[in-house]
């Protein structure tokens, strides 16, 4: 509860007044912010330049020429991905409403979602019914749709505390404690599914493409889109890059529709095995009530071939994204 005396003040920053910290990462902090020119609120993230470690710092004493490369990494970083937020328009997508810069930091003036992260949620909630998880990977997928469709840039970072809600949710909390796979499963667990569908919940957006890439296509050196000239290797990785993406909201659709993430293990080297081999299950007793639709979908998505995975176009005529019936192929 931070009061208003409390907030940094930024010089180049004064036509906002900054009302509360939303959101802090390793070189940045994104706050809610009053645009006293058209007196509305906006959010701000504002991100430190010039964020050297010490051994680079150390380089740097010793030959400037590294901390000047070091300089221009970061500043071509940031203005792609300025140019990347710009070039994306979408009502699934946070929009940039303006950047500018002081000798210190880079702000970047973003619409504001007031509803906080779709992580947060997950956590007061456990996790989602079917029909309010499809009303929320919809959005995200639609947006994905845009970017690799249209926009020709793969998002690269797509998990929950980068979902956002644009209002506040208004779903039924039943105050369930947070489960983990190990957690002994409740005599009750399914009497505290909420209930709900999309209603109360509005929209959706996903931030911070901080990570994001724009896949150029080589022939006509304008984003992907026709594949022309383009060697196979390129158009391969072009279509692992999407691909990356595809993972990711297998993952996130997973983790909502029952809490907890399809990999996870204490050991860092443990997760990175289970994840290079795709080894995950749909644990018994949570899993057992979600629909085989569900499940045959997110298998298409958690799949390790790239090639074999769903992309954006085959994820949204799913039966179980469009909500119609799903005969599953009989086993040969
Ligand atoms: P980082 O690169 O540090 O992850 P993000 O752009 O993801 O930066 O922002 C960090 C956090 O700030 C987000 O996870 C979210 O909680 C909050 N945030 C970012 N953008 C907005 C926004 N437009 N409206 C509300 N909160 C935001
Ligand atoms: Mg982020």
């Amino acid at each position: 509860n931070l009061s208003k005396n409390t907030m940094p003040v930024y010089r180049g920053l004064e036509r906002f007044q900054l009302l509360e910290k939303m959101g802090d990462g390793a070189f940045s902090n994104v706050y809610r912010a009053y645009d006293t020119v058209t007196e509305e609120q906006v959010a701000v993230k504002v991100v430190r330049k010039f964020e050297l470690d010490q051994s680079e710092v150390n380089r740097a004493h010793l030959h400037p020429a590294l901390k000047k490369k070091t300089k221009a990494t970061e500043r071509a970083n940031i203005l792609k991905e300025i140019q990347i937020m710009r070039s994306v328009k979408h009502q699934n997508v946070v929009q940039l409403i303006s950047f500018s810069e002081s000798d210190e930091y880079y702000f970047l003036v973003l619409e504001l979602c007031n509803g906080g992260e779709l992580f947060h949620r997950i956590v007061r909630m456990t996790y989602f019914s079917e029909d309010l998880s499809r009303h929320v990977i919809k959005q995200v997928a639609e947006a994905i749709r845009h970017m690799h469709e249209d926009c020709g840039v793969v998002h690269r970072d797509i998990k929950p505390e980068n979902i956002l809600f644009d209002s506040i949710p208004i779903i039924p909390s039943k105050n369930q404690p947070q489960r983990h796979p190990d957690d002994e499963p409740k005599e009750d667990e399914g009497e505290f599914r909420p209930d709900v569908g999309g209603g109360g919940i509005g929209l959706v957006k996903i931030a911070d493409f901080g990570l994001s890439k724009i896949i150029w296509d080589q022939s006509t050196m304008t984003p992907c889109g026709t594949v022309g000239y383009t060697a196979p290797e390129i158009v391969r990785d072009q279509r692992y890059s999407k691909s990356v993406d595809m993972w990711a909201l297998g993952c996130v659709l997973y983790t909502i529709l029952c809490g907890f993430p399809p990999f996870y293990d204490e050991s860092i080297q443990l997760l990175t095995e289970k994840v290079a081999r795709g080894y995950y299950t749909f644990l018994s007793p949570w899993w057992d009530p979600i629909s085989a639709s569900a499940k045959d979908l997110i298998s298409h998505l958690l799949c390790v071939d790239p090639n074999k995975r769903y992309t954006i176009d085959e994820f949204l005529n799913h039966p179980w994204v469009k909500n119609e019936p799903f005969h599953p192929l009989p086993k040969q």
